[in-house]
């Protein structure tokens, strides 16, 4: 490997790049994990979960990724044979489908076009089928695509489902999602929420994060699907004690706890605001390159990555592996059926304006070397429409 001078440029849409602080806070060292100063830690990270995932009700917090969480979700509320519905949203909604599949759950996929957010009739109208909707017990949705870079309106689909009485349960993937945008756990209705550490939460990947409703709890008490490491009551158990059932991962707690005192300091509308600047100036740049956005509606890109697909005759990845070579940017691949089709710009966690200039200026620069069609003025554009944001 030839040595790159200065930071390497992390813009995945997860793993994000961990901010020093973070890092610091990782490296302490180890403690009595049932001892009283971790005592005093779990409560303050259950407290902060709560508040990041705007939710009054039970929290967990486990050491896994986050296809860990899906398996959480489903093993805590569903039994074997349960019916659950999922839409083609993207690969992430399909890998949580795959898991379904595995646990002997019934999956209903239903066709979507994964260049837009996925709405309250299409979800409706399966639920309105009749008996076939009424054997839905749980509809497995992503809020934010990472695949695609498509946000889909969870809000409305949350009061709609609630408005409808359907008693399924809502249970929402917000792995890149979670410290990127808004989300309400409670408000929206949501029963089973799930997400990761390495994206907007900025940690290295290791933690999965997961907020259950009551109604999700109740689900709990009868569900008989196999569960033991996942299972709510001995964390729910433990917890109350300030422990865990097993050796948690006590250096990515210290992490957690470090970026969650990162996240109230700069005030969580003061970074969803961030983000959505973000998403617009790269969104400026793409329009300003001629290039083309996975998705299909301004309204639906997503404020934490921008996906963007590259001419036919064209390979993304060849594009990605210039511009880390040349650039040592990387760069999100696509993924599962758009590989190759588009490349995606993770602007999500910890960065700056200064920091996304950097990105799209590598964009632009490896789009010249490449000889991807495109126009020139990306990198203008985008400092453009920073600049309104700026206040003197
Ligand atoms: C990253 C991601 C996952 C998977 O998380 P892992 O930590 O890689 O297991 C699931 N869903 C979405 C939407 C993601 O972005």
């Amino acid at each position: 490997m030839t040595y790159h001078s200065g930071r390497h440029f992390l813009q995945l849409p997860g793993p994000t790049n961990t901010p020093e602080r973070v890092l610091r806070a990782l490296s302490k060292p180890t403690i009595d994990h049932r001892g009283p100063e971790f005592k005093e830690l779990t409560p303050r990270l259950l407290e902060g979960m709560r508040w990041l995932f705007r939710t009054e009700q039970a929290v967990f917090i486990y050491p896994a990724s986050g296809s860990g969480a899906w398996e959480c979700a489903l093993v805590n509320t569903l039994s074997p044979g349960d019916k659950v519905l999922s839409f083609q949203q993207g690969f992430f909604a399909s890998g949580w489908t795959n898991v379904a599949r595995s646990y002997g759950l019934e999956v209903q996929v239903e066709p979507w076009d994964p260049r837009r957010g996925l709405t309250p009739e299409a979800i409706l109208n399966v639920l309105e089928e009749g008996e076939r909707g009424d054997e839905i017990k749980a509809i497995l949705l992503v809020h934010n695509e990472t695949s695609t870079g498509v946000t889909t309106d969870i809000k409305a689909i949350g009061r709609a489902l609630r408005e409808s009485g359907h008693p399924a349960l809502l249970l929402v993937d917000s792995v890149s999602s979670l410290a990127a945008m808004d989300y309400f756990h409670d408000d929206w209705g949501i029963d089973v929420t799930i997400s990761g550490s390495q994206k907007g939460i900025t940690l290295p990947p290791g933690l999965c994060v997961v907020a259950a409703s009551a109604r999700a709890l109740q689900a709990h008490d009868s569900a008989r699907l196999p569960r033991s490491y996942w299972d709510w009551s001995a964390q729910l158990e433990f917890n109350e004690q300030g422990v865990f059932p097993y050796t948690p991962a006590t250096n990515l707690l210290y992490g957690l706890d470090e970026a969650l005192s990162m996240l109230r300091e700069e005030g969580l509308s003061n970074v969803f605001a961030r983000h959505a600047e973000f998403g617009e100036a790269t969104r400026a740049a793409v329009q300003a390159w001629d290039l083309e956005l996975f998705a299909l509606n301004l309204r639906e890109a997503s404020n934490a990555l921008t996906a963007v697909l590259v001419p036919e005759g064209y390979n993304a990845d060849d594009l990605r592996a210039v511009i880390l070579n040349r650039f040592d940017m990387s760069l999100g691949t696509g993924l599962g059926d758009f590989k190759g089709d588009l490349f995606r710009i993770g602007h999500l966690g910890d960065l700056n304006r200064l920091t996304l200039m950097g990105t799209l200026a590598g964009v632009e620069m490896g789009l010249a070397l490449t000889g991807v069609p495109h126009s020139q003025g990306g990198v203008a554009a985008a400092m453009k429409h920073m600049m309104k944001g700026v206040i003197l």
